[in-house]
């Protein structure tokens, strides 16, 4: 399996992934995506998006603001008891997770474990909240304190109403949305694995209590095979359901759907069953009535939710692993993403074999015919083998070469970045046949 400073180095030399604030000197654990790194993000999610909104009847979508009216975190229970144990060091001045000391290491020397070091004077833990905080308006007073949303989940209950209002849906039906939040971690680590701020796709699926076990199994499956469908190998997949002990206050039970990352199996998306908990906290705390009326039946309840949260980062580093690959052409060594091609950021390059003799004209009628349908990359540097590797580097399906045949016979070649086959086509034939190969139908 790939190393994370490999994956680091590749995000960094191809433009998916900056450190924020370079120039400066960085922020610790923040990231800017460049120009594939965004590409990458957005054909995520727009694939999820896809999976759970478009491609059904019973989810509608949602984009609700970062800052909520404070209420809202009481109401959900974050403002009492998002917290993680912190501990100080009171001979160094770091802070640490009291339950990842393990994990970490004491910044003195020698190198060892906080509270393991000869000089190593630890507090007794205390609750830290996560929550980012920040003030709203031009006062700034114990009034005007407000939090950059942990989770966007709150912003959907709060809306409850008003969709179920102008939506004409009845349970079972779900609110999808895609957005920043922030927590302010303890330690950050792996990368993108674990930030501060961080963006999240998540849906609420609101049903009549009695189905919710029924609908929890359904979205375990659902979830699991949007993964496998876009290409993460199904061996570092694995299901792992929350003991008893590690469960929220609010659900009755939650699965991890993990992935075997280069530091081990991890959560890569959490999937609960939490209840009629968060409708009827914000029910008590609003004086709203957050209920569903069956007019047909009389029927008056409380719907219970189950929740798909899944993390935009998160995912994107999964692909990033999974896709990962080194092999051999020709005696030398090749790096190569095996993203889905619908994931890849990139679809198609066109490639003219030398810079003259009409092929870079020919080239760029070419790429400007594939444009409107799919992401394509006209480049003429440097030799054609460089060219492969750079495409295979940030995992392009598809390379058309432009040669003299082209200006002959109107026909390219179409290099698939897996197999290596090279397929001459005709180029009025050319779009049809990298839309069958994006659609899987090739
Ligand atoms: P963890 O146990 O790793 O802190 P969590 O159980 O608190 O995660 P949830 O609240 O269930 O996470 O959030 C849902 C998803 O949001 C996670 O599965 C993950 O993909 C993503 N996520 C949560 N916290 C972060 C973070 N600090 N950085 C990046 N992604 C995150």
């Amino acid at each position: 399996m790939v190393t994370m400073d490999k994956i680091v180095a590749l995000t960094k030399r191809r433009g998916f992934v900056f450190p924020t604030s370079e120039i400066y000197g960085g922020l610790g654990s923040t990231y800017d995506y460049g120009p594939y790194g965004v590409a990458l993000r957005r054909n995520i999610k727009d694939a999820w998006w896809h999976a759970m909104v478009i491609s059904r009847d019973d989810i509608v979508g949602l984009d609700s603001a970062i800052l909520q009216h404070p209420r809202t975190w009481e109401a959900s229970g974050h403002l009492e008891s998002f917290t993680d144990p912190l501990v100080d060091c009171r001979a160094c001045g770091q802070r640490f997770r009291a339950d990842q000391l393990e994990d970490v290491q004491c910044p003195q020397k020698p190198s060892v474990h906080p509270g393991e070091g000869p000089n190593c004077d630890l507090t007794e833990a205390r609750q830290f909240n996560l929550m980012l905080e920040t003030s709203l308006g031009p006062v700034r007073d114990a009034g005007s304190i407000v939090y950059l949303r942990p989770e966007t989940a709150q912003g959907i209950f709060a809306n409850f109403k008003n969709v179920l209002q102008t939506s004409r849906r009845k349970p079972p039906f779900g609110i999808a949305q895609i957005g920043k939040s922030f927590r302010n971690e303890i330690t950050t680590k792996q990368f993108i694995f674990r930030t501060r701020e961080f963006e999240q796709m998540e849906m609420e699926f609101f049903v009549p209590p009695d189905q919710a076990e029924e609908w929890f199994l359904y979205w375990l499956d659902e979830r699991m095979r949007w993964y496998v469908d876009l290409g993460l190998s199904q061996d570092h997949l694995r299901l792992r359901p929350h003991e008893p002990d590690e469960l929220s206050h609010y659900s009755s039970g939650t699965s991890d759907i993990e992935y075997l990352f280069p530091t081990g199996w991890q959560e890569l998306e959490g999937i609960a069953n939490r209840g009629d908990y968060d409708l009827r906290q914000h029910a008590q705390y609003s004086g709203e009535k957050l209920e569903y009326f069956d007019q047909a039946t009389g029927e008056r309840y409380v719907p219970h939710v189950i929740e798909p949260a899944a993390g935009v980062d998160r995912a994107m580093l999964a692909f990033l692993v999974d896709a990962y690959d080194e092999d051999e052409q020709e005696g030398e060594k090749r790096t190569v993403l095996r993203l889905h091609p619908r994931l890849a950021p990139i679809k198609v390059a066109v490639l003219p074999l030398v810079r003259r003799d009409g092929q870079p004209e020919l080239a760029h009628e070419v790429h400007d015919a594939l444009r409107p349908l799919m992401a394509s990359e006209y480049d003429e540097g440097g030799s054609i083998g460089r060219r492969y590797r750079r495409q295979d580097e940030i995992g392009t399906p598809w390379a058309v070469t432009i040669d003299h045949e082209s200006l002959e016979n109107r026909t390219v070649t179409v290099r698939d970045r897996d197999s290596l086959a090279q397929d001459r086509v005709a180029i009025d034939g050319l779009p049809e046949f990298l839309q069958r190969g994006l659609a899987g139908t090739g």
